[in-house]
């Protein structure tokens, strides 16, 4: 789920949570649910989940599911981000959205049902993720990269909230119209948006330079960090 920053986000180290990797107690709120494999085939537009979806059941019927997005960077966090995906006329679930970072090579989603929150299209709905960070060197680090992400969506929220009560609403692709910014605190705040998304970049570059492991003699096989990808697909590609 992202807002409408306009700065380009850094692609963290991130992957669809195995769902045997979900422990008891994994997260501390809101996020509960069983995980599905659910099939992300691509070639959709990327970070605009619940209008995409809401396009894909006017055009093929079906409808709309909620609920969270499981990404995994594999020893430092797990993160919860809602979502919304396609339930096909067969009631297959698929995730119509691509993936926000660019890739969508792994082919499927971690995916977990929750209505409990609902979801008003008239402004960027902007719910904070769940998080869990896992034990490893970095912790403090990733902690303080979660942190900034959590404030974040506070601010995009704040945003979002804003423009609505100045009476502008999203197009049907879920942005806004009518940029640049109209008046000084729809500025602010979107340069804030930015300011926050170009710090998370510089987080997420540290964490991806400093989170190493040690190559094996054969980089087709498996990472050591236990991704379940070949190295050079994981920890051995380098870093932008
Ligand atoms: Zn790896």
């Amino acid at each position: 789920m992202l807002a409408n920053g306009q700065v380009q986000l850094v692609s963290p180290r991130v992957y669809p949570l195995p769902i045997n990797q979900l422990e008891d107690g994994m997260f501390e709120s809101r996020f509960s649910g069983k995980l599905q494999k659910i099939a992300r085939p691509g070639g959709y537009s990327s970070g605009s989940c619940y209008w995409n979806v809401e396009k894909h059941v006017n055009q093929h019927g079906g409808s709309k599911v909620n609920g969270w997005l499981l990404n995994w960077w594999p020893r430092l966090y797990t993160e919860a981000m809602h979502h919304a995906v396609w339930k096909s006329p067969s009631g297959e679930l698929i995730d119509v959205t691509n993936d926000p970072y660019g890739s969508n090579e792994h082919g499927h989603s971690t995916f977990s049902e929750d209505e409990s929150i609902p979801i008003n299209l008239e402004f960027w709905p902007c719910i904070p993720s769940d998080w869990c960070y896992l034990q490893h060197d970095l912790r403090n680090l990733t902690y303080a990269f979660i942190h900034s992400c959590h404030a974040r969506s506070v601010i995009a929220r704040l945003y979002s909230q804003f423009v609505l009560q100045n009476g502008l609403k999203l197009d049907e692709n879920g942005r806004y119209p009518g940029k640049p910014a109209r008046n000084l605190t729809e500025k602010r705040l979107l340069e804030a948006i930015e300011a926050i998304t170009l710090s998370i970049g510089g987080q997420i570059n540290e964490l991806k330079r400093l989170d190493v492991v040690r190559a094996p003699d054969d980089v087709t096989e498996q990472c050591p960090c236990g991704s379940g990808l070949a190295y050079k697909k994981c920890h051995g590609v380098a870093s932008s």
